[in-house]
C-alpha cells in the first residue's frame, strides 16, 4: 500500500482534466473475416495529449489468410500508401517500413490477436483530413475510415473549460 500517495497525487494532478467534458482519449475497432473494420470513423479529442487505438481480430481465419492491421495517414496519402503496402509485402505485415507518411500503425494481427497504438495527438494537424485503413493487399478498398479531430470549442453545447 505504498503506492497510495502516488496514486493520489495522479489523480490530483488528472482532476482538472477529468472535470472537463468527458474526453475519451481511445477507440476501440475490431474486424473479423469480411473485408470491414466496426468503426468507419474515429473522433479525437484536441485536448487529448496522446491518444490510442485498438485493433481487434474477431474472425476465425488465421493471420495467414486474412489478417488485418490499422494505419493511420493523411487522407491525401492513403491510396500511395496502399500501394506501396502492397509492395512492403507480407514480410513487413504490409506495411511500409519507416514511411513518414505513416503517422501510427497497428501491426498484422489475426483470429483472436489484438494489437494497440499511442500516438500524441499533435502529430494531427487542424485543418488537415486524416484517415485509417487496413494496409493488406486487396483490403484498403473497403477497409478505412476517417480520423477526425474533433473541434470542442465549435460545439455550444458542449461546457467550456474556464467559463
Ligand atoms: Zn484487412
Amino acid at each position: 500500500m505504498k503506492l497510495l500517495p502516488v496514486i493520489s497525487l495522479t489523480l490530483l494532478v488528472c482532476l482538472p482534466q477529468a472535470g472537463m467534458a468527458s474526453k475519451v482519449c481511445e477507440a476501440r475497432i475490431s474486424a473479423g473475416d469480411a473485408l470491414r473494420f466496426d468503426v468507419s470513423e474515429i473522433q479525437v479529442p484536441p485536448d487529448c495529449r496522446q491518444f490510442t487505438v485498438h485493433l481487434e481480430h474477431t474472425g476465425m481465419l488465421p493471420k495467414a489468410a486474412t489478417g488485418h492491421n490499422w494505419v493511420l495517414t493523411a487522407s491525401k496519402d492513403m491510396d500511395s500508401v496502399a500501394r506501396d503496402a502492397v509492395k512492403a509485402g507480407s514480410d513487413n505485415g504490409w506495411i511500409p517500413p519507416d514511411d513518414p507518411r505513416i503517422i501510427a500503425s497497428i501491426p498484422l494481427i489475426g483470429r483472436g490477436e489484438r494489437g494497440q497504438v499511442t500516438f500524441e495527438v499533435n502529430a494531427l494537424e487542424p485543418g488537415t483530413r486524416y484517415g485509417f485503413l487496413c494496409t493488406v493487399a486487396g483490403h484498403s478498398p473497403r477497409m478505412r475510415g476517417s480520423v477526425r479531430l474533433v473541434n470542442q470549442a465549435a460545439d455550444p453545447s458542449m461546457p467550456q473549460p474556464g467559463r
